[in-house]
């Protein structure tokens, strides 16, 4: 009774001109809403982002500068930090991560729910920075996956909002799967 409707054929059972239509339209239309939906969920999401700072190191004197009053990360709609994985959507590594933190980072990773991101903030967690040893990890993106690389020791605050804002772009022209064409 909630099948997918048969569609119109011919007396040789070919599909008629009415049925292509009709499927072509169909197809039109869910194109069209999905595309208008992933606008409106893009815009929602990319000004709603709750961070969880996962913060090691020197690199955390940057995020507190960039989240006092001065640069207002508010303004970007990534101003409420949230200290449980289960309630955030970014997740910004500030700071070096050694080989024994490593599976506690991707526990919280793996934690957090879809759809999720992830800032490496500073060299320390792009890439390990000037740590050249067996005990700090090369990058975070070892283990997790990265949506952008905030560089400098320490990076500016005017840097952080900058790749807050690529990532927002990022996320603004994503594709937000909530249905499929089959609904
Ligand atoms: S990037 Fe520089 S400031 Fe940041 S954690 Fe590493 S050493 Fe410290």
């Amino acid at each position: 009774m909630y099948g997918k409707p048969l569609p119109i054929v011919d007396a040789l059972g070919a599909p008629t001109a009415s049925s292509n239509a009709s499927a072509h339209t169909k197809s039109a239309s869910f194109e069209y809403l999905t595309t208008r939906k992933d606008e409106l969920v893009g815009w929602a999401r990319k000004f709603s982002l709750f961070p969880y700072p996962f913060v090691t190191a020197c690199c955390a004197m940057e995020f507190m500068a960039v989240s006092a009053s001065a640069y207002d990360t508010d303004r970007f709609g990534a101003a409420l930090p949230r200290f449980s994985p289960r309630q955030a959507d970014l997740l910004m590594v500030v700071g070096t991560v050694t080989q024994k933190q490593a599976p506690i980072l991707l526990k919280v990773y793996e934690q957090m729910c879809e759809p999720k991101w992830v800032m490496a903030f500073g060299v320390c967690a792009t890439s390990g920075g000037f740590y050249q040893n067996y005990a700090s990890l090369p990058g975070i993106d070892r283990i997790i996956p990265v949506d952008v690389y905030v560089p400098g020791c320490p990076p500016r605050p005017e840097m952080v909002i900058d790749g807050i804002m690529q990532l927002q772009e990022k996320i603004a022209n994503g594709k937000h799967l909530i249905v499929n064409e089959s609904f």
